[in-house]
């Protein structure tokens, strides 16, 4: 292999100082970087080989070996992979992003990592199911129905079509980003409108999945909910969501608990709350009263002079804490409901009571 000659191609001297070959290289990376020269292939090949010089006499050691070595020293080691057109050999440096970013993240706003090389987390899927009052205090087992993106089963997730490969990006040369130059060394880095921040696109797309890598797939999460629930709660179904990229994991399913309201019992947390009418009589004389509660009616003993609005609590008769064993309460308000119709009779043990004498008829009376 011939060998290369890395102060030449950075246009320094045998001499240079570190500082002189750092400048030479922020330069010449700007001059030649991909992005710049859309128009002119052979900017990629120098590019290549700036980056290449510069890891070898950018570091004090590798300055050393290839001043004694020369460039064969370095040859033939390069590490095959997504970026083996930008690295040149050594490892320490992930690629040139990394290098780049060392240089210009953090003048050019944009310093954070936008490839996506990695395994990435499926996203997550949220959704709604409606259950009744009853259900949620008793706990109940329910079918979810989700869509969710799952691994294309016949190109594995690459999306390229079975016996076929993907290829380097030819607008990013990989990087998976797109830089524009917005003023003397500023830069804004953006997704690559290619290959969608990939750094490889796909030649002959998998039929099955269009070269997404994922289909769509319906699915149903059997849910145990537990009693005690409570409007608006979320609960987690893990791993279920979208599938990840690249060996990573699935998202997570979220499903918001709408629990439909109940016609007898107002729910505040855990307690129950409701109005009973009664008559003045009840309340004068006291009276067993019929309280319904989740698990049937039952009797409630009024105490003689029970005043209207006066609220008495069943304990344990309210709804189940979460994993716990207790109950709340259901607290009762009782209205004393004061007759609009009277018989005669009535009126008359009424009046009796109150120590006069039965109202003469007044005609109507007016309202507004
Ligand atoms: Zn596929
Ligand atoms: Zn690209």
């Amino acid at each position: 292999m011939a060998s290369k000659d890395y102060y030449e191609i950075l246009g320094v001297s045998k001499d240079a100082s570190a500082d002189d070959i750092k400048k030479a290289f922020r330069q010449l990376a700007k001059k030649y970087h991909p992005d710049m020269n859309k128009d002119d292939p052979s900017a990629a090949e120098k590019f290549k080989e700036v980056n290449e010089a510069y890891q070898v006499l950018g570091d004090e050691t590798k300055r050393q070996q290839y001043d004694t070595y020369g460039s064969a020293a370095f040859d033939g080691s390069a590490p095959q992979g997504d970026y083996s057109s930008y690295s040149s050999g050594f490892g320490g440096f992930g690629g040139f992003g990394d290098i780049f970013e060392s240089f210009f993240g953090g003048m050019g706003g944009g310093s954070s990592r936008q490839r996506r090389n990695g395994p990435e987390r499926g996203a997550d899927i949220e959704t709604e199911l409606r259950i009744e009052f009853r259900e949620a205090a008793e706990g109940v087992k329910k079918e979810v129905k989700i869509s969710r993106r799952e691994t294309c089963v016949h190109c594995h997730g690459t999306g390229a079509k079975p016996g076929t490969s993907t290829k380097t990006c030819p607008t990013c040369n990989g990087t998976g980003q797109k830089r524009s130059q917005t003023g003397f060394g500023m830069f804004t880095i953006t997704t690559c409108p290619t290959c969608g921040g990939e750094g490889t696109i796909v030649e002959s797309p998998c039929e099955h999945c269009h070269g997404t890598g994922t289909t769509s797939q319906l699915r149903t999460i059997s849910l145990n909910i537990p009693a005690g629930i409570d409007d608006g709660q979320i609960m987690t179904v893990s791993g279920q969501g979208h599938a990840g990229r690249k060996g990573g994991e699935n998202g997570d399913v979220y499903i918001r608990i709408r629990v439909r309201p109940s016609r007898t019992w107002r729910r505040e947390g855990q307690d129950l709350y409701m109005d009973i009418d009664i008559s003045f009589a009840q309340a004068a004389l006291g009276d067993s009263i019929t309280v319904p509660t989740l698990t049937g009616d039952v009797k409630y003993d009024l105490p003689a002079g029970t005043q209207t609005g006066t609220t008495f609590r069943l304990r344990d008769k309210g709804i189940k804490y979460l994993r716990q064993n207790r109950n709340g309460d259901l607290y009762v308000k009782v209205n004393v409901v004061v007759p609009k119709k009277l018989t005669d009779r009535q009126k008359e043990l009424l009046a009796e009571f109150a120590g006069m004498s039965v109202p003469q008829k007044k005609g109507k009376i007016f309202r507004k």
